[in-house]
């Protein structure tokens, strides 16, 4: 039986995974930049957690998580995103008691979600996300978006928008919820099923519905801006206001509801109309979600946070200057079986005093080996036959200058470390 990886995921194979370390490195980099920490939960969690705080008429939750009972029955899910992790965390941590109240926190590693495989749509893909916990300010939700754009920036995106909505707070979201369906009531007969659940679970995910999506109602539908109560619409005109004040520019984009139960107050997406990704699309986005850690047993917590898909930014990074893969300092050529016993006692002797060091195993001739030094961009090749093990001595050839010389054994390191402007 021939084995392939299941379909949905993909292979990161070493040439890739030096890019997605550069995109690690900058993201990163980015964190520190804003004072973001990092933080790791588990790959999985208890069903109930994902039903609870993502919300069980989201689609992530009906029909894409990865659920298992495991051996004692207790159903898992692989986790389909990463707040709802920090979220659980950041109460069972007590996290909340910190004297700066504000605990900002990045995550980034896989996800899972039961999706058709397509154009960048995986069953296994990757997420950056932040989460700004215990503060409620829309300082702290530009904060936010200042960051997500920050990273954007950072990976060179050209023609990047920040679009930006309010849902409002809970009493502002009841009004609207009444609205809306009041709104698609007299369609609802001509709606998908799932809509048709929708309506009186929660409306607001009918106008996230890829199938009725160009259902006339849908762009006749209310606006949650107006339905904000003051507090709310004070909320939203700060946040901006503190945008205008930085000079970022946004678009109000009044059907900007985006898929996950939790989201309250401001929302806000990422556009990019950079021609390596196609126009019009959305890089990732986030939002305020003040009931989620209550939801979860926590103390009444307010949160922002927001997630890139790492694919995304993937192509994002593709074309920005390439960066050399980082080549080894030696690669060692034994001719012979003798000289084998030796090279491995010099390749842990060099590895120990911190040169990247590699030797061949394959007994190759020397073309091979010469060939191998090439493609590894090793910066010397050392080789070592008969004669250089009987007389304690290697052959070091510099790959830059090319210029080879015999070298005594206790010297190797020497010579590398001055090669290698070490000294
Ligand atoms: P969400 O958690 O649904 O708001 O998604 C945030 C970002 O994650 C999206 O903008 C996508 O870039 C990325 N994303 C979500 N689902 C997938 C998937 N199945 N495959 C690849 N990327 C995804």
């Amino acid at each position: 039986m021939k084995y392939s990886a299941p379909r949905g995921t993909v292979d990161i194979l070493p040439d890739s995974c030096e890019k997605w370390e550069k995109l690690e490195r900058i993201l990163r980099t980015v964190a520190s930049n804003y004072h973001v920490r990092e933080m790791r939960t588990p790959i999985f969690e208890h069903t109930e957690l994902f039903n609870r705080a993502v919300g069980d008429t989201s689609d992530v939750v009906t029909k894409e998580m990865y659920t298992f009972a495991d051996r004692k029955g207790r159903l898992m899910t692989l986790r389909p995103e990463g707040t709802a992790g920090i979220a659980r965390a950041y109460v069972e941590n007590k996290m909340y008691a910190l004297p700066e109240k504000l605990t900002k926190v990045f995550y980034m590693g896989p996800m899972f979600r039961y999706e058709r495989p397509q154009n960048g749509r995986q069953r296994q893909f990757h997420q950056f996300g932040v989460e700004m916990l215990g503060v409620e300010s829309p300082y702290v939700d530009v904060e936010c978006m200042m960051m997500a754009l920050t990273v954007v920036k950072a990976l060179g995106l050209k023609n990047v928008t920040l679009h930006l909505n309010t849902l409002g707070d809970a009493d502002s979201r009841d009004a609207y919820r009444a609205a809306l369906q009041d709104h698609f009531r007299p369609v609802l007969g001509e709606l998908c099923s799932d809509c048709q659940a929708r309506f009186d679970k929660n409306p607001l995910r009918i106008l996230d519905c890829k199938v009725d999506a160009h259902h006339p109602a849908m762009k006749s539908a209310p606006k949650t801006i107006d339905f904000l109560t003051d507090s709310a619409k004070a909320h939203f005109d700060k946040v901006c206001e503190l945008l205008d004040m930085l000079e970022v520019d946004y678009v109000i984009d009044t059907n900007l509801v985006r898929g996950l139960d939790y989201y309250s107050h401001t929302v806000f997406e990422i556009i990019s109309d950079d021609p390596k990704l196609g126009s019009g699309s959305t890089v990732g986005g986030g939002g305020r979600y003040n009931g989620l850690v209550e939801e979860l047993g926590g103390p009444a917590t307010p949160g922002v946070g927001f997630a890139f898909g790492m694919e995304r930014l993937m192509i994002a990074l593709e074309g920005a200057d390439e960066e050399e893969t980082a080549g080894i300092d030696a690669y060692v050529m034994p001719l012979g079986d003798e000289a084998k016993d030796v090279a491995m006692q010099i390749v842990a002797m060099l590895r120990a005093n911190g040169f990247a060091t590699d030797m061949d195993y394959a007994s190759r001739g020397l073309k091979g080996q010469f060939k191998s030094a090439d493609r590894f961009k090793a910066a010397y090749s050392i080789i070592l036959g008969e004669e250089e093990v009987q007389g304690e001595f290697v052959q070091m050839k510099n790959n830059r200058t090319k210029e080879q010389t015999k070298v005594a054994f206790e010297d190797i390191v020497k010579t590398l470390e001055k090669g290698l402007g070490l000294e």
